[in-house]
């Protein structure tokens, strides 16, 4: 096993390896299809996963996006649904999860993350501005363009090698940051856009040595930092096991101390906070507040509803509160650590180190006789759903889109498959099935072919663009 046991786990509750701190108490009965019928649904969905219903799926690891279980408190909550069109109490008990959690004064609530990158976007983003951030993410860039901003990464450079060992790979690159500064001036500038556990580069996580020194060096040119905080707890876990100085706090002050080295977040609350559908956006500046939830009415819905029903801000409220305890959180990674280590152990080329929400097989290495404009990682995605009903996800050429500018495909660094674990949902004995449907796969890697694209829409071309098979030669 790469990894050793988990720091806290056994100390902390005198248990030698986790387990899920939860029973079930509702089940959703899932069936494999024949192969037969996997083959009609994998080319009626024109090889892509996200055309699939999901009833032609076993396994479903599209995302870790709005598939998490609930647990049985927030059904209550559920019931407790203030449902006034202004002034919501769930809203208001939203507004003191995240102040209390995330430690940010001013929360305007969204209908989901992109609702959120909307608003700071269009708030604090002029055109011509420049936007430096970790590595991109399709929705986050998409709204930073579409405000007239252009998105420059400046991660560093480990985290575009799938197989650097690099703990954070996440960081940003002060030195970059500082050539962009010189270049186009700290007032070009719009904000910094951090991510937590970088989801384009493998799950990576920033240290907190690193969000310290962006602090420090954006105080000198009074740029602000806006944190994408949609997988920060997963980020927080990380910080905790490596990091010098964190292995006895909770993932919970962790998180508060991160927060605070930035000027506000948007989250996607559909991961971390442990609900189907959900967001916010918070922020400590009173001007760009403000903005926010004069916005918030034209494109959401009121300030205090932001586009959810009462109930759902209640589940959300809740799911906040959960999400951040520290044996959540060690189970939740653990299960993907878990499926990375026996994928490890059979030689099957994943990113490393793993990350918190999602094993990313590397493409180019599992298939290194496809060229990336035959999308190795798309292919991939259809083998595995062709093999055992398994869904998983494009993240390499297709996501990466074209560039604006010269129309041509973007050939990202990293080509990869993503299997993102949903949170509570599945047991180890699926990450048994998923694991020996990847080994069954790799091991007839050399007799798999490319795509072709054959439809492709304009805007986040990887949810709707339509491939066929190439042929057999
Ligand atoms: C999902 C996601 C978003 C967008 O959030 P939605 O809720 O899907 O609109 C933004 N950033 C990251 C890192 C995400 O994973």
């Amino acid at each position: 096993m790469n990894h050793p046991a988990p720091k806290t786990i056994g100390q902390q509750y005198g248990r030698r390896s986790w387990a899920e701190p939860w029973k079930i108490k509702m089940v959703e009965p899932i069936e494999m299809v024949s192969h037969d019928v996997r083959e009609k649904a994998m080319a009626a969905a024109g090889y892509n996963t996200f055309l699939l219903r999901s009833d032609d799926v076993y396994i479903d690891l599209l995302t870790d996006s709005g598939t998490s279980a609930m647990s049985d408190r927030q059904w209550a909550g559920l019931m407790l649904g203030d449902e006034s069109y202004a002034g919501s109490r769930n809203f208001y008990h939203l507004e003191d999860a995240v102040q209390s959690y995330y430690g940010y004064q001013y929360v305007v609530p969204t209908h989901q993350g992109r609702g959120a990158e909307h608003l700071i976007s269009k708030a604090v983003i002029r055109p011509g501005m420049v936007v430096p951030g970790n590595m991109y993410f399709t929705t986050t860039r998409l709204h930073q363009e579409l405000a007239g901003g252009r998105f420059v990464d400046v991660i560093i450079d480990e985290a575009h090698d799938p197989a650097d060992p690099h703990l954070f790979k996440g960081n940003v690159d002060l030195d970059k940051l500082q050539a962009l500064i010189d270049d186009v001036g700290a007032e070009q500038i719009a904000y910094i856009s951090l991510a937590g556990t970088v989801n384009m580069a493998g799950g990576q996580p920033v240290s907190m040595a690193n969000v310290k020194a962006l602090r420090a060096l954006c105080d000198r040119y009074g740029i602000r930092i806006y944190l994408d905080a949609t997988r920060m707890v997963e980020n927080c876990y990380f910080i905790q096991q490596h990091e010098d100085g964190y292995a006895d706090k909770p993932i919970a002050a962790i998180l508060k101390e991160f927060c605070s080295y930035t000027d506000g977040a948007w989250m996607s609350a559909k991961k971390d906070n442990l609900v189907n559908i959900g967001g916010w956006l918070a922020v400590n500046d009173e001007e760009v507040f403000d903005l926010a939830r004069n916005m918030v009415v034209v494109y959401e819905g009121l300030h205090t509803y932001g586009g959810m029903a009462g109930r759902d801000m209640e589940a959300l409220a809740i799911g906040i509160e959960e999400s951040v305890q520290d044996d959540h959180v060690c189970s939740r990674v653990g299960q993907v650590l878990y499926l990375g280590d026996l994928l490890t152990e059979w030689g099957v080329p994943i990113v490393t180190p793993i990350g918190g929400h999602a094993i990313f097989l590397d493409a180019k290495r599992f298939y290194p006789h496809i060229p990336q404009d035959q999308f190795p990682a798309q292919t991939l995605a259809a083998e595995l759903y062709l093999d055992a009903g398994v869904r998983g996800m494009e993240r390499g050429n297709v996501s990466a889109g074209r560039d604006p500018e010269t129309g041509d495909h973007r050939y990202p660094a990293l080509e990869l498959t993503r299997l993102a674990i949903p949170r509570r949902v599945y047991t180890q004995a699926h990450m048994d099935v998923v694991a020996e449907s990847v080994k069954a796969v790799y091991d007839k890697r050399l007799q798999t072919k490319g795509l072709r694209m054959v439809y492709e829409p304009q805007y986040l071309r990887f949810f709707q663009a339509r491939f066929e098979p190439l042929e057999l030669d």
